[in-house]
């Protein structure tokens, strides 16, 4: 060939891939009319014709290049097939298209269904419509059945040592639970607030209206309660030896057992029952005037809502935001570096020593979570964003925030971070990352499994993905 001739074909080339990446079937059947040898061709970083077909979502022209003997399982410059990349995406059909075939394409951990975050675990069914039912749960608060948490200065009770000192992290905090009888003096005080949880989910569904007329119990229903009583007295209502309140929420919380075993709910996990309670009772610590008039409030719908007791106060009028619990947004993202190869993550000083971990912060008011991502990422590191995937949330009940996990990607890489907020931040090769994960020559410690941050790193990871 000439050279011209060779220009020619490199140009064609470019054409094809620009034709398949903005899913024109047209010019794609058009170029390859001229003859297969274009069909795999790649042009920058590997990607050939399909995997950017299978990048934007264009199922048609991923049909046509199969049809015509386009290799499916060609990898980039980061050894992703199509496959890979639509399911990074989230284009089911095309990962449908792309992995009809006897064997599994490589990869396929993308597909596992997402990790639950912990905090994350809805183990209780909250039965909101009961909230309203003042007969159903005066008569639920004193089942025999029903389980009572107590907190106190909105620590739960716990049983299990908690940190020794030794940093040990193999021993398991569990939920102290107790019965109407043990707590129902507490519920006589007026500084005593309740918040009714949920009620225990039954394998075999059964109706949850009223008892059954075959003698089928309801399933116990679960209550919070948050008590100022002296700790030492409440501690001794508890049979179990071991029983304290953990004094440092941000670490002690993360200690329970993924799956609390026990006889009568298998199935429970107290990361996410703890979640759901410590955020309500929190609100009901600092909210405990109105914030339209200032005038006293007092607890509604199972400790849903906290009406004013002011007749003339506005907030009696319509629904406020002011009378329900507190949800408070935070982005929290792993930033991939335009290179596909390397992520951004960040130390704060208050951090242990070693520590790197995602950035993250507050949503604001009348901002898109997109806008937040990239207004958080360049405040703090100077780093500019593009486009942005929601990948997974986490409640943190710290008290109230919701931790919505993206993937960002980079479109500028120069680091210049804002010292108030973060002491350090760095490009981390992926083999880096990988080692830090397993240990070995680790470059820096990752944050721990039960957060979010350490759930986006690994996802990242695993996913192989440059996006
Ligand atoms: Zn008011
Ligand atoms: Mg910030």
């Amino acid at each position: 060939m000439t050279s011209l001739q060779l220009s020619a074909q490199e140009e064609a080339v470019e054409r094809l891939l620009d034709a398949a990446a903005r899913g024109d079937l047209v010019q794609v059947s058009s170029l390859l009319a001229l003859g297969p040898s274009l069909l795999n061709r790649a042009g920058h970083s590997g990607w050939t014709a399909l995997m950017l077909a299978a990048r934007n979502g264009h199922y048609d022209v991923a049909q046509a290049l199969l049809l015509l003997g386009c290799d499916k399982f060609s990898v980039n410059n980061s050894s992703q097939t199509a496959y890979d990349v639509a399911a990074f995406w989230g284009h089911r059909h095309l990962v449908d298209l792309l992995g009809r075939t006897g064997k599994g394409p490589p990869g396929s951990a993308l597909l596992d269904p997402p990790p639950e975050n912990y905090f994350g675990r809805e183990t209780l069914d909250r039965l909101s419509a009961k909230r309203t039912d003042r007969v159903w749960l005066e008569v639920r608060r004193s089942d025999a059945d029903t389980v009572y948490l107590l907190f106190s200065n909105l620590s739960p009770m716990v049983s299990g040592p908690l940190e020794d000192g030794s940093g040990s992290a193999a021993v398991e905090t569990k939920l102290c639970r107790f019965r109407y009888e043990a707590i129902k003096d507490l519920l006589q005080k007026p500084a005593t607030v309740l918040v009714f949880l949920g009620v225990e989910r039954r394998k075999t569904p059964s109706s949850s209206s009223a008892r059954v007329a075959d003698g089928l119990r309801e399933p116990p229903a679960w209550f919070a309660i948050n008590t100022d009583e002296d700790t030492a007295e409440l501690l001794t209502r508890c049979g179990e030896k071991n029983c304290c309140f953990p004094k440092t929420p941000n670490r002690d919380l993360l200690r329970f057992s993924e799956e609390e075993a026990d006889r009568r709910s298998p199935s429970l996990r107290p990361a996410g029952v703890v979640a759901q309670a410590r955020s309500v009772l929190a609100w009901h610590s600092r909210y405990s005037f109105c914030p339209t008039c200032g005038g006293g409030t007092a607890p509604e719908e199972g400790g849903y809502k906290r009406s004013c007791l002011n007749p003339g106060c506005s907030s009696r009028k319509g629904v406020h935001n002011t009378c329900y619990p507190r949800v408070d947004p935070v982005v929290i993202m792993l930033v991939i570096h335009p290179d596909g190869n390397q992520c951004l993550l960040g130390r704060k000083k208050i951090f242990p020593i070693g520590m790197f971990s995602c950035l993250a912060g507050f949503v604001e008011p009348g901002e898109t979570l997109e806008e937040a991502v990239r207004r958080e990422v360049e405040e703090e590191s100077g780093v500019k964003v593009g486009p942005v995937r929601y990948v997974s949330c986490q409640p943190w009940p710290m008290p109230s925030n919701l931790m919505i996990g993206c993937l960002a990607v980079a479109v500028s890489t120069a680091i210049k971070v804002d010292d108030d907020e973060i002491e350090e931040a760095r490009w981390f090769p992926r083999q880096q990352v990988i080692d830090s994960f397993r240990g070995t020559r680790a470059a820096f410690t990752v944050p721990p499994r039960q957060t979010i941050a350490h759930q986006l790193i690994r996802h990242w990871i695993a996913g192989n993905s440059n996006l």
